[in-house]
């Protein structure tokens, strides 16, 4: 085979494989049509793959044609790729810099290619553009760095990619360009820059994939352990959570549990859609209230777990009162108006050695002594003896009053 086939094939390598991550984008979007970042990132290996086409195998044949269609497929591309992966990250690259961005970039090349002729010039604004629009996005993500894996990973390879442009242009290329489209084709710029596109290229493209399946996960696992009406975790997500930091405990931790006060009243006097704003407000309470490391959790129906780390009975009584006066003292606003909602308490401290249900069955009683006692009040546990007698395995929503 003759050489410029071989090489002409080889530099369509990177290309077709782009062109496949393309198509991988496009069919994760359309399972997710709400992931639009999805598109961008189809459109950017769709675009850079007609650029790299048109160049290479010289379509349009026209020099200076060329030089336009595939500069614009490219900054296309870059663009396309930034905004892609900022919406990922709920953050825009905008249209209006988007346009600025490929108006500049086309004039420059259109001034350097009719007017004043100067390929040096034209390699310079398309590769320092380019670093330049990857930097800004990079930059936009530092908070990436302190994310998870794959967020890091994005990263670093976001950040790298883009640096990498300046320097390797001035070290491949310095102040003079090939004369001659074999000579360019055959230049030491020409051989580095398909490989680096072909790498960077392909690692961010999978990287970008791997955060897109690990985002649909963890949307399913958010479905999965979040109560949707108040926001808080449901009872699985509670118990998952907690089960963590239960098998590890070092020191104290203790368990509060509250159940909101006659709130079926509310449900028949006043309707079901004001039983809900309740349930939203008392959830968005305890939000508000909570430390980073305490697990909150909606048990069933009206019913609220806080689990604290690091928390002894004493502390635990003290924000459980926090939390009932903050609930007393927070009328609900209703389209009938305000209506004052109150909550039973029952605390408990995690006893060395004590199995979990146990904890939750000492707490429940307690919740239950509270709601016998006339509702609206905190009722801490006395420490129990070793063998945790009151430990039942009764849930609070079967002991109602
Ligand atoms: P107590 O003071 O003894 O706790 O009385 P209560 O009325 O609060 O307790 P009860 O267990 O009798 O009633 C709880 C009600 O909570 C009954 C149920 O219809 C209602 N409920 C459960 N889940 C939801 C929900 O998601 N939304 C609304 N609006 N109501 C709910
Ligand atoms: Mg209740
Ligand atoms: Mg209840």
């Amino acid at each position: 085979m003759d050489g410029t086939v071989v090489r002409v094939t080889l530099s369509l390598i990177a290309p077709g494989i782009l062109f496949l991550f393309g198509i991988a984008f496009l069919a994760a979007w359309l399972i997710e049509r709400k992931r639009d970042y999805l598109l961008f990132l189809a459109a950017a290996c769709a675009a850079f793959t007609l650029g790299a086409v048109s160049q290479i195998l010289w379509i349009p044949a026209d020099a200076g044609l060329n030089a336009m269609v595939s500069g614009v497929l490219y900054t296309g591309a870059v663009l396309m790729a930034a905004e892609g992966i900022l919406a990922r990250a709920g953050r825009h690259f905008g249209g209006w810099p988007a346009a600025g961005v490929l108006l500049a970039v086309t004039g420059l090349l259109w001034w350097f290619f009719y007017v004043d002729r100067n390929v040096l010039v034209r390699v310079y604004v398309q590769n320092f553009g380019y670093g330049l629009v990857l930097l800004v996005t990079a930059l936009r993500l530092t908070a990436l760095a302190r994310g998870r894996l794959v967020d890091r990973l994005l990263f670093w390879i976001l950040l790298v990619f883009a640096v990498h442009f300046f320097p390797r242009t001035v070290l491949t290329l310095g102040l003079s360009a090939p004369l001659g489209a074999k000579a360019f084709a055959d230049s030491v710029f020409w051989q580095t820059l398909q490989l680096s596109l072909a790498l960077f290229g392909v690692g961010l493209a999978l990287t970008l994939l791997a955060a897109a399946a690990i985002d649909v996960i963890d949307d399913m696992r958010r479905e999965r352990d979040v109560d949707p009406l108040t926001g808080v975790l449901n009872r699985r997500g509670f118990e998952d959570r907690v089960a963590v930091h239960f098998a590890r405990r070092d020191g104290p931790a203790s368990l509060l549990l509250c159940d909101l006060d006659r709130f079926k009243a509310i449900n028949d006097t006043l309707g079901h859609a004001a039983g809900d704003a309740v349930l939203k407000q008392v959830g968005r309470l305890l939000q508000g209230a909570a430390r980073r490391e305490d697990v909150i959790g909606r048990l069933g129906g009206e019913e609220f777990a806080v689990f604290l780390p690091g928390t002894s009975l004493a502390e635990a009584y003290e924000c459980a009162e926090r939390l009932r006066t903050a609930i007393a003292r927070h009328p609900v606003v209703l389209p009938q108006g305000s209506r004052g909602v109150t909550a039973s308490f029952g605390v408990a401290e995690a006893e060395a050695g004590e199995p979990w249900p146990s904890l939750c069955g000492r707490t429940d009683l307690r919740l239950y002594e509270s709601k016998r006692a006339g509702r609206n009040r905190t009722t801490a546990s006395a420490a129990p003896d070793p063998a945790f007698p009151n430990a039942t395995a009764r849930s609070a929503t079967e002991i109602r009053g």
